[in-house]
């Protein structure tokens, strides 16, 4: 019998019907806490008595930004220079040294960032080094200050456990499934080219693409012939001897993606040659959630549709699998867009469009739960390779105040004690 079982599983469904999300929930609960530190302030001090007992007068607190120090960022290859320049801009900005491990994967690149970025950089401070897992899995053996991966969930957890061996915090930047919701009220060929060109740019490698449509058998039926349109219009009638049109990676993803081919029923698209490792664009229509392609992250130039009956049934669907990256809701009404904001979780959301949340320097990037964990971009980036270091300064000469807080606490001396901290009526001694 695990003790713990039925309070964590009443706690999740507490946390599932929306209960603590509400302005006015918060504010009882902060307030009744309050009253609990009120009503039980003499049992609390005997407790605390019983167990510690110290007291605290601030004279000058603040807040130091400071760098971690040696920093590890681990790029993936689908972006691999600006997944590799963003961090690094963030770690300089806050004053870290910086070994930076590019994807082997996309060789070129890597070879690039190798041999000429340490030409710009001071090199007692800034290193590339080179490997693939086995390597990466021996430099990670090595304590540093901060790590900052950005990658697929599975290596995301080798980062996070070789981490925890330092107790070295991190960053991680994964990846997952994105949900882009359709309902009844949207323009479809509106939809269909936003979709289209989001799902399809770098054939598809795209973190915060959206992996997958939900919307209703009639908007499938509408949305099908105007993907076909934006396809078109995109990539011209052939799209494989298109120049907008990107390739799969390698061999290795190009074979996976061809296995995905085969689920639901192929409405556009579903051409491929190995040759060139060109998959083209492709609806699946009638997917059923419980198929290969609505297992795992996409990753490519592959949009499936799967039907719901209500905005009910796409919330559920989405909150019962891992959190996403990015969410996506299109709708003329603006209730229902906020309605799915409300009722689910996501590293990002973005409302009647893309992934254009991203490019805004203001906006904080990263994951939630299985797609990650921590924010960069813009000054995000700063906060994130600093440790924010809290400081106190106490005045020299304050003896005569401090010599309150010494025992013996006699009657009087508590009394005074009160009226110091009377403005500091929440600390917790
Ligand atoms: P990956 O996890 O396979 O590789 C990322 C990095 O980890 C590479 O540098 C690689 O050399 C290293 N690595 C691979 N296997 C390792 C191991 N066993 N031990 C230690 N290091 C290892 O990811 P990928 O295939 O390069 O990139 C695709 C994934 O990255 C997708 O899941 C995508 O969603 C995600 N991604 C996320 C973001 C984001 O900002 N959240 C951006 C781009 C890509």
């Amino acid at each position: 019998m695990d003790p713990f079982e039925e309070t964590l599983r009443r706690l999740k469904e507490s946390f599932n019907t929306g209960k603590t999300k509400p302005a006015k929930f918060r504010a009882e609960q902060l307030q009744s806490l309050g009253r609990f530190l009120q009503d039980n302030n003499k049992q609390l001090h005997d407790a605390l008595a019983g167990d510690l007992g110290k007291l605290t007068k601030l004279s000058s607190a603040f807040i130091r930004k400071e760098p971690f120090g040696l920093v590890l960022i681990i790029a993936p290859w689908n972006y691999p220079l600006n997944l590799m320049i963003m961090p690094l801009v963030g770690a300089i900005a806050a004053g870290n040294c910086v070994v930076l491990k590019p994807s082997e994967i996309s060789k070129n690149t890597e070879k690039v960032l190798a041999e000429r970025l340490p030409q710009y950089l001071d090199q007692s401070c800034f290193a590339v080094v080179l490997g693939g897992p086995e390597e990466t899995g021996q430099l990670l053996k090595h304590k540093f200050d901060y790590i900052f991966f950005t990658g697929s969930p599975r290596v995301g957890k080798i980062v996070m456990a070789a981490a925890a061996e330092h107790l070295t915090p991190v960053t991680l930047e994964l990846g997952g499934k994105n949900p882009c919701y359709v309902d009844d009220s949207c323009d479809p060929q509106t939809v269909a080219n936003c979709v289209a060109w989001f799902r399809y740019f770098n054939a598809g490698q795209t973190c915060v693409a959206p992996d997958y449509i939900l919307c209703s058998q009639e908007m499938q039926e509408r949305l099908v012939p105007a993907l076909q349109n934006a396809i078109t219009r995109f990539y011209g009638d052939n799209p494989q001897t298109s120049p907008n049109l990107g390739r799969i990676i390698n061999q290795k993803h190009f074979k996976r993606l061809q296995g995905l081919l085969g689920c639901g029923r192929v409405a556009i698209g579903g051409q491929s040659d190995e040759g060139e490792r060109y998959i083209a664009p492709t609806v699946l229509a009638d997917v059923q959630e419980t198929e290969a392609v609505m297992q795992e992250e996409i990753f490519g130039p592959i949009l499936p549709l799967v039907t719901v009956r209500s905005l009910d049934e796409t919330v559920e669907l989405i909150n019962r699998r891992e959190k996403p990256l990015a969410l996506y809701a299109f709708s003329k009404r603006s209730q229902v867009v906020k309605q799915v904001l409300a009722r689910t979780s996501s590293g990002s959301f973005c409302g009647n469009d893309g992934f254009m949340h991203m490019t805004l320097s203001s906006l904080p990037f990263g994951g939630v739960g299985s797609s990650g964990m921590g924010r960069y971009h813009g000054k995000f980036s700063f906060d994130t390779f600093s440790n924010q270091r809290a400081c106190l300064l106490s005045c020299p000469g304050m003896e005569e105040l401090n010599d309150l807080r010494y025992p013996p606490y006699s009657p009087r001396n508590q009394q005074l004690l009160k009226w110091v901290l009377g403005s500091q009526s929440c600390t917790i001694l």
